[in-house]
C-alpha cells in the first residue's frame, strides 16, 4: 500500500499540489482525475521520488522510496512516454532496464508480447508513434512485476483498439491484486476501469469516492416532471423547498426534492402526473461541474 500524507509541492509562484492525503490500495484501480494543470503529474512524480515534496511524505509499504531495496520490484511507472532514447529499439530499452535489475531476457520478451510490441521490437523508438511509446512505457512499468503501478495519462495517443487493450490490461492487474493508479484529464477514459475516483483541482483533493458514490452524490441530478397542471404543481413544490426551472413549455425541472415526495404531493393535490423522470448527469458532466472554474489553462 502507498500512503500520501499531506503531500505538498510549492513552486516559486505556484502551489502545484496542496496538502494531499490518500492511500492507494491493492487490488483496486484508482482513477486520478483532474483538469490539465491540476497537479496529477507532480503528485505521481513525488510518489516516485522524482520530485521532492515541499511538505508531507509518501510511504510505500511502510518505507520511504529511497529506502526501498529495489524499487522496480515494488513500484512500476509510466510517467513520460517522450523520455526515451530515440536511437534505441524497444528491445534494447527494456533489456537495459532488465540487466540493471537482474531481470531475465525472457521477461523482456514476455512484456514485449503483452504490450503488442513484439513485431516492432527491433525498430528504433524514434520511429514509434505516441501510442507505441505508451505501450513501451507500460512494458517497462510491468517489467519487475511490481505490486503498485502508476500510469500517468496512459491512454494518450492510443487508438480505439489500444484503449480497449489497455483497459483490460489494467483490470487484469487489479485482479492479480496489484494497486493501480491511473491518471487522466478525461472521466470517460477511466470510468470504465476505475472502482475508485480521486478528483484533483488546483492541487487539492475535491473528491475521493467509489464510482457508484460519485453518481449517487450527483447534486446536479434533477426530476423532469410533466403534469396536468404545472403551475399549480410548481407552487406546491416550491412551498416544499424545491427549486424549479422550466424545460420548454410543458416540462418542469425540479431540484432539491425526492421523486417520491414530489409524486405524493401531486397525488394529495389531485394533480395527474404525465411524466416523472430522474435525470442523472453522466460522470463526465459531474466531473466538469466538480472542477468548474478550476481549470488552469496556463499549463500543458
Ligand atoms: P497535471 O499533470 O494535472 O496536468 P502538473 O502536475 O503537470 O498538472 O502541474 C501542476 C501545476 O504545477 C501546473 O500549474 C504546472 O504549470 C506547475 N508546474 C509543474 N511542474 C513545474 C515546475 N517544474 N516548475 C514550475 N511549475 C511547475
Ligand atoms: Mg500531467
Amino acid at each position: 500500500m502507498i500512503e500520501l500524507k499531506s503531500l505538498t509541492k510549492e513552486y516559486k509562484d505556484k502551489v502545484a499540489v496542496d496538502d494531499l492525503s490518500f492511500n492507494i490500495k491493492p487490488g483496486v484501480v484508482t482513477g486520478f482525475l483532474g483538469p490539465n494543470g491540476a497537479g496529477k503529474s507532480t503528485t505521481m512524480r513525488m510518489i516516485l521520488n522524482l520530485v521532492k515534496p515541499s511538505k508531507g511524505e509518501v510511504i510505500i509499504d511502510g518505507e520511504h522510496y529511497i529506502n526501498l531495496n529495489q524499487p522496480i520490484f515494488k513500484i512500476g511507472a509510466l510517467i513520460d512516454a517522450d523520455a526515451l532514447n530515440p536511437k534505441l529499439t524497444s528491445f534494447q530499452h527494456l533489456q537495459l532496464i532488465a540487466t540493471a535489475s537482474g531481470i531475465s531476457k525472457d521477461r523482456v520478451i514476455e512484456m514485449l508480447k503483452k504490450t503488442g510490441l513484439e513485431k516492432v521490437k527491433n525498430k528504433k523508438i524514434g520511429e514509434y508513434s505516441l501510442g507505441m511509446r505508451q505501450r513501451l512505457g507500460i512494458a517497462a512499468a510491468l517489467l519487475g512485476d511490481p505490486e503498485t503501478i502508476i500510469l500517468d495519462e496512459p491512454f494518450n495517443g492510443l487508438d480505439v483498439d489500444g484503449i480497449n487493450w489497455l483497459r483490460s490490461l489494467i483490470k487484469d492487474l487489479a485482479k492479480q491484486g496489484k494497486a493501480v493508479l491511473v491518471s487522466s484529464h478525461l472521466m470517460s477514459e477511466v470510468e470504465a476501469v476505475a472502482e475508485r475516483i480521486i478528483v484533483l483541482a488546483q492541487g487539492r483533493l475535491i473528491a475521493d469516492m467509489s464510482v457508484e458514490e460519485i453518481s449517487e452524490k450527483s447534486f446536479s441530478g434533477y426530476l423532469r416532471i410533466k403534469s396536468e397542471n404545472n403551475s399549480k404543481l410548481e407552487d406546491i413544490l416550491k412551498k416544499n423547498k424545491a427549486y424549479i426551472s422550466k424545460e420548454g413549455e410543458d416540462t418542469l425541472q425540479v431540484r432539491k426534492i425526492e421523486a417520491e415526495k414530489a409524486g405524493i404531493l401531486a397525488k394529495e393535490n389531485n394533480i395527474a402526473i404525465f411524466e416523472l423522470t430522474k435525470v442523472q448527469p453522466s460522470l463526465e458532466q459531474l466531473f466538469l461541474e466538480l472542477t468548474e472554474g478550476k481549470v488552469d489553462y496556463k499549463s500543458n
